[in-house]
């Protein structure tokens, strides 16, 4: 069965799936509806049947399939009415503004028998892609750190990003994609939470966050958002016992570097440095060092809607599942506490 997609939202992410989400075979995007008249003029003018009413858009039986990409505080409401609908519901990240709420979207999908997932379309970014294979193919060794850090330079947040009512701040726009993907690399469990949260420029949310989270096997995971960073350091660190990664950037850009056998005969010696006399920060000669290219990865972001039309159809399981972004959203909310308590929380 084709999905026929309503959007609910024809802001900038409603109108980015409307371009998109038909890229897949078997997804057409038929309607739209959004509080702001203008957004509903726009999308008829791309060829939707646009409406002012969220009961009639629920009523458009051509639609099967429901994409809410509205501001995050009203997510729960319009999921569950849709998922009331008989719809399959699709939802924009962070899903909601609570595990309270979260529970209320699964219970309603099931109860409907609909579909449910989450647009975590950042499973599918090449840089975090090379990593996760680099990671799992075990390229550096045992991997004791992982540096997920997103620099920005602009500061300020704009719209309803900049509204705590509205669900806007940091560690729930970029801070949820950023666990999704350690979580879906590091099949552990995540055994305590430090989180740190800041308003550099802007008054009302967190536009600045530093969270660590420790795994039951050890691995310490870091991720840092900021909004106002005028030197910008790489978008990966990855440390294991065999090597060094560093991804620069979203393209994926990077290397690894190892020690090859020179390094046998590299007898450390305490050298004079600037810092002072040292043997264990001496730097090593490059001739002990080899650097390597990341993996190839073959990752296509299409395959989400691809894998919603599958599963739709009874023939695969949910990429982005339920329980995963309940997981993801345990985080979230042990992030908080940490940062209102001012210490580490155990989970
Ligand atoms: P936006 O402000 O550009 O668009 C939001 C739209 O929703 C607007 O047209 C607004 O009029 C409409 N709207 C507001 N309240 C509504 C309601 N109650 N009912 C119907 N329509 C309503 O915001 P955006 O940047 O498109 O973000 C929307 C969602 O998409 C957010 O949840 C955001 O976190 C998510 N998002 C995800 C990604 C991603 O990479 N997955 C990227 C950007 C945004």
């Amino acid at each position: 069965m084709p999905i026929k997609l309503g959007i609910i939202g024809y802001g900038g992410m409603g109108m980015w799936h409307h371009k998109n989400a038909p890229k897949v075979k078997g997804v057409d995007v038929v309607a739209a509806y959004d509080i702001d008249a203008y957004q509903v003029d726009v999308a008829k003018k791309a060829g939707l049947r646009g409406y002012h009413k969220l009961d009639e858009f629920l009523k458009d039986e051509e639609i099967n399939t429901v994409l809410i990409a509205t501001p995050n505080d009203v997510h729960k409401d319009l999921a569950v009415a849709s998922a009331n609908a008989g719809k399959n519901i699709i939802v924009e990240k962070p899903v909601a503004m609570s595990m309270k709420e979260i529970d209320e979207i699964i219970e309603a999908a099931e109860k409907n028998n609909v579909v449910f997932t989450v647009h975590q379309n950042r499973r599918w970014d090449k840089d975090f892609n090379k990593v996760k294979k680099a990671v799992e193919l075990g390229m550096i060794g045992d991997v004791y750190t992982i540096e997920s850090r997103v620099h920005g330079a602009g500061g300020l947040i704009y719209g309803w990003r900049n509204k705590k009512e509205c669900g806007g701040g940091m560690l729930l726009d970029w801070g949820v994609h950023l666990i999704d993907q350690i979580l879906y690399m590091i099949p552990n469990k995540v055994v305590r939470v430090y989180a740190e949260l800041f308003s550099v420029l802007n008054k009302d949310v967190d536009d600045y966050f530093k969270l660590l989270m420790k795994f039951d096997n050890g691995l310490s995971a870091q991720i840092e958002v900021g909004t106002f960073c005028l030197k910008p350091l790489p978008r990966w660190f990855v440390g294991g016992n065999k090597g060094t990664l560093v991804v620069d950037d979203f393209e994926g850009h990077g290397e690894i570097v190892k020690l090859n056998k020179l390094a046998d005969k590299f007898d450390a010696e305490i050298v004079e440095t600037t810092a002072g006399p040292t043997r264990t920060f001496a730097p090593r000669p490059e001739e002990v060092k080899d650097h390597f290219e990341l993996p190839d990865v073959n990752s296509e972001w299409i395959e989400f809607y691809a894998n919603v039309r599958d599963t739709i159809e009874g023939k695969a399981e949910l990429i982005v599942k339920p329980d995963e972004v309940k997981k993801v959203y345990s985080i979230i909310e042990a992030a908080f506490k940490s940062n209102q308590l001012g210490k580490a929380v155990e989970l």
